[in-house]
């Protein structure tokens, strides 16, 4: 576990950072049944507090942040806000913890969010630790968590979460408390996991928390630079998620759990994303992101390649090869 820590402090020291502005996209969200526009905002701060310590094993999100301070920020925001066009649902995230004081002061939280309090919701993104500062909040907000994995195992040995299960359910119950909405991000197939392994934790996941959820939020592992992640797929020792794993997946989660289910393929259809055999991937994508929006699984009955039976045999030799 230590050599972990150090291992990824390591591969992620020295790495430059100048950038300066927001990142912004517009994409479609689904809100009580219905598809409206969301607006998405990437705020540069100085990121995640546990990234500075030692950081999850599959993330790169510290190479968006930059040493920002307060007037940098508040900047950041109103150059948000005028590009802005009344979307419904606002993204706001930093690359870290919406609510660590530390990250966003506590007068530029509450900036941010009367700046744009007539969308219809805002989704912020915290780790658990941080969950408290939601007092005194009353916007329609919903507080998107990552869990990553429910295994206590996986979360300490695969993915260095720098928590276990049970304080991030207390949090979880907290944002339930402020009468905030819960969105958890759950991972496909962490690191040191087969596939099989990893499709059976994901489902596990969304067992130990559908009674909780709003929204679960899949996220596949996508190669990030400069992570454990990436030095291990460079030595041939992790691959990606097969896109038959994810709508597998999603297929499963249905069943057990009726609140709104998304997942956001990163890379999708590249080496460095969940894929394929690359002659279907491209129609597993668009199917995924049609399932985004109708959460119907029927999108998925159409799909179909020769490469389902590699990924059936990968699934069972995979176990002997890492057993
Ligand atoms: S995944 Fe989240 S908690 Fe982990 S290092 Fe990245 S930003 Fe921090
Ligand atoms: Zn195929």
């Amino acid at each position: 576990m230590k050599d972990l820590i150090e291992l990824n402090k390591k591969v992620r020291e020295a790495f430059p950072k100048n950038v300066k502005n927001p990142r912004i996209w517009k994409e479609k969200e689904l809100i009580d049944g219905k598809i409206v526009d969301s607006y998405v905002i990437i705020l540069r701060t100085k990121g995640c507090r546990w990234a500075h310590i030692s950081g999850c094993s599959m993330c790169g999100y510290f190479k968006e942040t930059y040493n920002a301070g307060y007037d940098e920020i508040k900047r950041q925001i109103d150059f948000a806000y005028k590009k802005y066009n009344g979307e419904q649902v606002v993204k706001f995230f930093t690359s870290g913890s919406f609510l660590d004081k530390r990250e966003l002061p506590e007068k530029l939280q509450l900036y941010a969010l009367k700046k744009f309090s007539k969308a219809k919701k805002i989704i912020i993104e915290t780790r658990p630790e941080f969950v408290k500062n939601l007092e005194g909040m009353d916007n329609e907000l919903e507080i998107a968590m990552g869990l990553e994995s429910s295994n206590d195992k996986v979360l300490e040995h695969s993915i260095n979460k720098g928590f276990r299960y049970k304080p991030w359910l207390k949090a979880a119950k907290m944002v339930k408390e402020f009468g905030k909405k819960l969105r958890v991000y759950i991972l496909i197939k962490p690191p040191f996991l087969t596939e099989k392994e990893g499709i059976k934790d994901a489902i596990e996941s969304v067992k130990k928390v559908r009674n909780i959820a709003d929204t679960i939020s899949f996220n596949p592992v996508a190669i990030h630079g400069r992570t454990i992640v990436e030095q291990m797929w460079k030595h041939g020792l992790y691959r990606p998620p097969w896109l038959w794993s994810v709508v597998e997946i999603l297929k499963e989660s249905k069943k057990i759990y009726d609140g709104i289910i998304r997942c956001d393929v990163v890379a999708g259809g590249l080496r460095r994303g969940a894929h394929n055999c690359g002659k279907c991937d491209r129609s597993f994508i668009h199917a995924i992101n049609e399932f985004n929006l109708k959460q119907d699984t029927k999108i998925f009955d159409e799909l179909d390649c020769k490469c389902r039976e590699e990924w059936m045999d990968w699934l069972e030799i995979e176990e002997y090869l890492m057993g």
